[in-house]
């Protein structure tokens, strides 16, 4: 396994590794890796030849007073972690590699997918997010690359901007992994104490409640979305950013719940800002098959 920290020697290593003919998976990642990244790692082994995994903690995708100088950072467990998971090259360049001086472009997708959910309240992120995924697809050119639904919105901004583009990537949405008692993986779950992290497990607790309450028949958006807020709250350290029930595909508004609708929630614990979501289907639909 190699860690490469420029672009000259990642296409090196990847002529010396006889890309040509071979397929090349790749999974950006913030690093300080947790299962739900090393599931990606794995998926993207299964699918392919050689595997990359970028660690690259991105500066643009967060706004002034963001965590981004106490995102935790780990490389050496990284690479590690990455190579037990058949990880066959760790590309972890510096800021001036990805931006270097000068650098004035930037890649936005416009409209609705953008402009909800946590693209209200973080309103520059995810135009820092299709600007580094662009350029690392750009460094890498990865037959596949590989993200979680952790984060359905990003992973949908960045489907549609492959599309947009013409991208010549084929891009794989794996499912969200869990610790054992059901709160999402995060690498900023570190940052939550103790009461916090026993308060934090309400995230995923309040889905399985929405759930809960469309397998009994309940289709109104409202009454979904109100019994959700109404179970986080039940936890009195949460602050709520949203709580919204959005068809899957468009992040539209939805009123009922039909097939495919996004049930997603951003909850604060003191500094800390969890996602999570759960795509829910209406009994109906589920009866069909
Ligand atoms: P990050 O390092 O947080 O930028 O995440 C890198 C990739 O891992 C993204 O595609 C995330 O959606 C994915 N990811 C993060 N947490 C999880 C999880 N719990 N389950 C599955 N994928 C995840």
């Amino acid at each position: 396994m190699s860690l490469i920290q420029t672009v000259q020697d990642l296409n090196l290593w990847l002529d010396n590794n006889g890309r040509h003919g071979k397929t090349v998976g790749f999974v950006p990642t913030m690093g300080y890796l947790h299962e739900g990244h090393l599931s990606l790692i794995r998926k993207a082994k299964e699918d392919n030849d050689i595997v990359v995994v970028s660690i690259f903690v991105n500066p643009t995708q967060f706004a002034p007073g963001e965590d981004f100088k106490e995102y935790p950072r780990n490389l050496e467990r990284d690479y590690e972690l990455s190579c037990e998971a058949g990880a066959d090259m760790v590309f972890h360049p510096e800021v001036s590699e990805v931006y270097p001086s000068g650098a004035t472009t930037a890649v936005e997708v416009t409209g609705s997918l953008t402009k909800t959910l946590c693209g209200l309240s973080r309103p520059t992120h995810f135009k820092g997010v299709t600007t580094v995924v662009t350029i690392l697809l750009n460094m890498v050119r990865p037959d596949q690359v590989y993200f979680g639904q952790k984060d359905a919105q990003q992973a949908l901004i960045i489907k549609k901007m492959i599309r947009d583009l013409w991208m010549p990537v084929k891009m794989i949405i794996c499912p969200i992994v869990r610790e054992e008692d059901g709160l999402a993986m995060s690498s900023r779950n570190v940052y939550l104490n103790a009461e916090e992290r026993k308060q934090a497990l309400n995230l995923y607790k309040s889905l399985q409640e929405g759930e809960k309450l469309v397998e009994e028949g309940v289709i109104a958006a409202s009454k979904i979305v109100q019994a959700v807020r109404m179970y986080l709250e039940r936890a009195p350290l949460a602050v709520i950013d949203y709580v919204e029930l959005l068809d899957a595909n468009t992040l539209e508004a939805v009123a009922e719940v039909y097939d495919d609708v996004l049930l997603a929630i951003a909850v604060k614990f003191g500094k800390t800002r969890l996602i999570d979501n759960k795509i829910l289907k209406s009994k109906e639909e589920r009866t069909c098959f």
